[in-house]
């Protein structure tokens, strides 16, 4: 029986490989001018059981920037930092279901409810995590991302450069929070370091094993690190499952069921709670900023396994 399951995780990573590997559709993000730069033909699939097996097909020497998809990690070292209830009470849970980048989002309920996986929720998670200057607070972010990915990340110097040279929207959503109090740190420097995580390099390989180690309770399936709580893990998968899509977050769970969450440098990660953890790059967007090949290869995989939670039979 295990060898059959086995066999059926590589069979379905090939079918959606080879179903979607030639498909144009979708745009590499532009608005950060680096991102427009990437190769749009990268295609990289990968799931890493919890029981630390890896399968993939495609690109996986090929990195790309982690975006949106630091979010999830950001939020669960301050989950397990001040606990599921301070994360509720200073930045708020519920979906925006406004774009990852609204200022409407923020401007009507007065920062009250911002979500810690869209850019103003986040913002002000980096300006919580534990840190008293900028560079503890960058250091606690990336040895969060590295124990979650079980190797040391390197930063995309270039997409770094290019975003915070250009981020006076997400400047002036931190200011607008800090208006509200509802930003607890510097708001430049706090910009600033969540540009930075967003500028994360990861191939689809590091970030299946990132996503499995949600999938696993907290605790790495590679290097068997305990890293958050089986806790942390479901509170972060509950507003993955909410809001991980963006706008597009009630269509994505309505279609496969599983908490994900995407990034607009092309990653789309799925968790599969004591299952595994799955992780698709391809750069071209739809119009809510999400991997078109990415959410397509993820809804075939997960229909093929079976492992929409909701189905029970
Ligand atoms: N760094 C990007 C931004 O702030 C992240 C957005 C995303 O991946 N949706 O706009």
């Amino acid at each position: 029986a295990i060898a059959q399951k086995e066999l059926s995780y590589q069979a379905a990573i090939d079918h959606a490989y080879d179903k979607y590997k030639n498909l144009q559709e979708g745009k590499n993000a532009d608005y950060i001018k680096e991102l427009a730069n990437v190769d749009p033909n990268i295609f990289g699939i990968a799931i890493v059981t919890t029981d630390g097996k890896v399968y993939s097909k495609g690109d996986l020497g090929q990195r790309v920037s982690i975006q949106s998809i630091s979010k999830v990690f950001t939020l669960a070292r301050l989950i397990e930092e001040q606990g599921p209830r301070a994360v509720a009470d200073k930045i708020g849970v519920d979906a925006t279901g406004l774009r990852f980048n609204s200022i409407v989002a923020v401007e009507l309920q007065k920062g009250k409810e911002i979500n810690p996986l869209v850019n103003p929720g986040a913002i002000a998670a980096v300006s919580l995590v534990k840190g008293n200057d900028s560079v503890a607070k960058w250091k606690n972010i990336l040895d969060t991302h590295n124990a979650f990915a079980g190797t040391k990340l390197l930063l995309n110097k270039p997409v770094y450069i290019s975003e915070a040279g250009d981020n006076l929207r997400n400047q002036a959503i931190a200011h607008l929070l800090l208006a509200y109090g509802r930003m607890y740190f510097d708001p430049v420097q706090s910009t600033d370091i969540y540009t930075k995580q967003c500028a994360i390099n990861v191939n689809a390989k590091e970030l299946a094993v990132m996503a499995s180690t949600l999938a696993n309770g907290g605790v790495n399936p590679v290097t068997k690190e305990k890293v958050v709580s089986p806790e942390t893990c479901a509170f972060t998968m509950g507003i993955m499952s909410t809001a991980g899509l963006y706008d597009d977050s009630g269509q994505w769970l309505y279609a496969v069921g599983l908490p994900a969450k995407s990034g607009v440098g092309g990653g789309l990660i799925a968790v599969c709670p004591g299952k595994f953890g799955i992780a698709v790059i391809s750069p071209p967007l739809n119009a809510a900023g999400n991997s078109v090949k990415a959410q397509k290869a993820i809804f075939d995989i997960a229909k093929e396994l079976g492992v929409n939670p909701f189905i029970v039979t």
